[in-house]
């Protein structure tokens, strides 16, 4: 088993100096938790920074800690006062963070920032490379490390690479405020395979790479122009029969033994967060104070433990955020509290873990209501401490964890009001309820738990891998180019299926241009000759111009990918079933596209319309360009049509038209002994998976593709077909 190198910001050991000596405790929660269990089952070393700047270690110390973490299967990458302030202080939670969660009103946009940034994603790159041994897997953790990726690609090219964001990511319209952001999405796409919470934050994160690289992406792959990689979701878990049989044990009956003594038999409602402003606390402590006045029956009968996990007290936002906290908290005790009665138990402190996990078992009712987390773990964590099935969760709608938590009470988190009646709804739902729908939810996390998440990217990472290596084909080499036309010599039945624009003749500026010339017509017009040859011209062209070309030569032919067929000698006759009423709204897309990018212009065709924008100016941002993609897919989303992309052309067609097809309808003519086809776009990738295992299949151009086999350029082609005639 090969070697796993998880890279995160902290370590699950963190030093701390304690007066001379050096104190070195488990990190508390996230992903050091999540992960402990699964990194110490398999050959792995951890990297990370140790918790404590480089300034406050003494001479001699550097080697104490590596020693000790060591024995750990960690390692450290020691980091100065100011990388920490500006990198992690800075960049990760001023200008990430808070952009990722939707508060681009807090970020920071800070060259010296991005600075630190790039500058520790460097240290770590080293870091990682100089203690990496050949088949080590990297998987690289989280917002901290989005440079990672590329800079360990560079170092080491064929390195396995998964990379796991924690955080959301954020929606295309927000995504682009942040200025670095084509340096980020570069630095991630080093990875084989990115992982996210969420398909929402999956789609962001293509359509982000779409608009402003333009690399094309389909089924979660993204093809840059020398590589692949893949995004898929992965929505991580808890140890959950970790939590289930603690939550069981003697030690939280005492902890839940000793609460009840103070709370007698209120009811109790418990909220767990790290300080943050994502978190949405305000909100609910507003909806908390809302329910109290519209439900004074509850009155005394009710307490509000609201734990908070001191967090980046460091950074302004999070102080300022504390003592709003701390003044709404004094508010409401003080308008609703009695003699007898504190209506909110504030805790500003880490909590022991087995009085957490005593809080959660005790608590009728947990509300989480941030306005944007990633997953959010404490929900998940709430529910299995529930063994007897009894307790409500609350879930804000805009948490990661509400796609899989259907049951629980769902709120809008800016919503006071529906916040304060959820209140009111969860300490009023029987029990039976309560048992059913969270039963219903610990099946989910119990089956989808932390180390099946680790595992399913592991497998997942080696998998993408393997399917990038089969992915690219290699360039004809010539020892298989001699077996292809002796193969060709041998056979009495040949079928050619060979594409036409890009991998007969190169692209010119104008459709009009690329029209054949006098070498290829003959050159075609003797491979038809032969007898034993079907050659089949198969175009996106209308078949008006491929008469008007090939007319003369008598091949078999396919226009509008399809819509169109005439076999050799034979007449042309038409699909079926199709029809082109939606082709207004996709024109008047395409008319704006007209009128704002000079140059590129509408080709229209029976059962089709492309845009082609080759003679745009180059100039043209990309970005532009994918705009008016994503227009035409929003149109035809959820419709029978397709929208393809080419080489400086989009078009909208029926999706019961590909090369696919066509190629399925000349096999199935008649047995052949040899098939070959040639094409160089994303329109004939369906025309090579179409293909029987023995035939040939030649793509043009390098790149991703279906096909066994690659060559360069249309001469090339041509050159491989003279040498078939
Ligand atoms: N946590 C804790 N003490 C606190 C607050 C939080 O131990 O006072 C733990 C909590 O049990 C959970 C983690 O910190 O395991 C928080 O994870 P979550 O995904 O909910 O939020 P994040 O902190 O990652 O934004």
């Amino acid at each position: 088993m090969s070697r796993l190198l998880i890279i995160s910001n902290r370590l699950p050991l963190n030093v701390e100096r304690k007066g001379d000596k050096l104190n070195f405790q488990p990190s508390l929660g996230g992903l050091a938790t999540a992960l402990g269990a699964f990194y110490k089952s398999r050959p792995s070393l951890w990297i990370g920074w140790p918790g404590i700047e480089q300034e406050k270690i003494k001479k001699g110390e550097e080697r104490e800690i590596e020693d000790k973490l060591a024995e750990e299967r960690c390692y450290p990458v020691f980091l100065s006062e100011k990388d920490v302030d500006d990198f992690y202080f800075g960049f990760c939670n001023q200008t990430i963070w808070p952009l990722f969660h939707y508060f681009p009103h807090y970020v920071e946009y800070d060259p010296v920032l991005w600075q630190a940034y790039q500058r520790v994603n460097e240290i770590f790159a080293d870091a990682i490379v100089s203690v990496a041994k050949e088949d080590d897997i990297f998987w690289v953790q989280d917002y901290h490390f989005m440079l990672l990726p590329k800079l360990i690609r560079d170092r080491l090219p064929r390195a396995t690479i998964g990379f796991f964001l924690h955080i959301p990511f954020p929606s295309y319209e927000v995504y682009r405020l942040l200025p670095w952001r084509r340096e980020i999405l570069e630095g991630l796409l080093g990875a084989n395979l990115l992982g996210f919470h969420t398909h929402d934050y999956v789609w962001h994160f293509l359509n982000s790479t779409r608009n402003l690289l333009g690399y094309s992406t389909g089924m979660g792959w993204i093809t840059a122009s020398d590589h692949v990689s893949k995004a898929d979701v992965f929505p991580i878990g808890i140890g959950y029969e970790h939590y289930s049989s603690i939550a069981g044990s003697p030690e939280v009956d005492a902890e839940i033994k000793k609460f009840r003594e103070k709370l007698g038999d209120k009811k109790v409602i418990v909220s767990v967060d790290r300080l943050d402003y994502s978190k949405g606390i305000p909100n609910r402590l507003e909806a908390y104070g809302l329910f109290l006045e519209k439900h004074p029956e509850y009155r005394e009968k009710v307490v509000f433990i609201l734990v908070i996990g001191p967090s980046r007290i460091r950074v302004q936002r999070y102080a300022e955020l504390k003592q709003q906290i701390e003044e709404m908290v004094g508010t409401i005790n003080g308008r609703f509290g009695t003699v007898g009665w504190t209506p909110l138990e504030y805790i500003y402190n880490p909590i022991p873990y087995h009085a957490l996990l005593g809080m959660y078992r005790m608590a009728d009712v947990c509300p989480i209501t941030p306005v944007r987390d990633g997953m959010n773990l404490v929900a998940k964590e709430y529910l299995a401490t529930k063994i007897d099935g009894r307790g409500v969760l609350i879930l804000s709608e805009t948490t990661g964890a509400a796609r899989e938590l259907g049951d629980a009470i769902m709120v809008n988190p800016n919503n006071i009001e529906e916040i304060a009646q959820a209140f009111a709804d969860a300490l009023a739902m029987p029990e039976k309820e309560q048992i059913e729908r969270n039963r219903a939810m610990q099946e989910i996390i119990k089956r989808y738990d932390v180390s099946r998440w680790a595992g399913d990217f592991i497998d997942k990472l080696h998998e993408t891998v393997k399917m990038e290596t089969g992915a690219v084909p290699e360039p004809l080499p010539d020892k298989t180019r001699r077996e292809l036309t002796g193969q060709l010599q041998k056979a009495r039945a040949r079928l050619l299926l060979l594409d036409y624009d890009g991998t007969l003749v190169p692209f010119a500026k104008t459709p009009e241009e690329a029209k054949p010339d006098a070498e290829l017509l003959k050159l075609l017009s003797e491979l038809n000759k032969d007898a034993r040859n079907e050659v089949v011209l198969i175009s996106g062209r209308d078949k008006n111009t491929l008469d008007r070309w090939f007319g003369s030569l008598k091949t078999a032919m396919v226009a509008e990918h399809g819509v169109w067929m005439k076999v050799k000698g034979g007449d042309w006759g038409k699909m079926s079933g199709l029809s082109d009423d939606w082709k207004g709204e996709a024109r008047a897309i395409m008319q704006l596209a007209v009128d704002r990018i000079q140059g590129s212009l509408i080709e229209e065709k029976d059962y089709s319309l492309a845009w082609h924008y080759r003679r745009a100016d180059p100039r043209i941002s990309e970005r532009h360009i994918r705009e008016i993609v994503n227009d035409l897919l929003n149109l035809t989303a959820n419709s029978n049509l397709r929208v393809l992309e080419g080489s400086k052309v989009v078009e909208v067609k029926s999706a019961n038209l590909n090369k696919g097809s066509t190629a399925q309808h000349w096999l199935s003519r008649q047995a052949w002994d040899f098939v070959l086809a040639i094409g160089d776009d994303v329109t004939d990738e369906d025309l090579f998976r179409a293909l029987p295992e023995k035939a040939w299949s030649i793509k043009v151009r390098p790149g991703l593709s279906a096909a066994k086999f690659s060559l360069d350029s249309p001469d090339e082609v041509r050159a491989l077909l003279k040498e078939l005639v």
